[in-house]
């Protein structure tokens, strides 16, 4: 496999796992959100985790 597509899969998981939650409800929300989907609070964190490496 190319070196390139190793380094596209990384990239897209990386992007998969950034995504913001809900301090209030712990409810899940995209990077984009501005405020919770559920409960509409605007108390959202940052959530980075890391890829597990093989
Ligand atoms: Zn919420």
């Amino acid at each position: 496999m190319p070196v390139l597509d190793a380094s596209l899969i990384q990239l897209a998981q990386r992007k998969r796992l950034h995504y913001k939650i809900c301090r209030k409800c712990g409810a899940r929300n995209p990077m984009s959100a501005e405020k919770c989907r559920r409960c509409r609070s605007y108390n959202l964190r940052w959530k980075k985790r890391e890829i597990a490496r093989r």
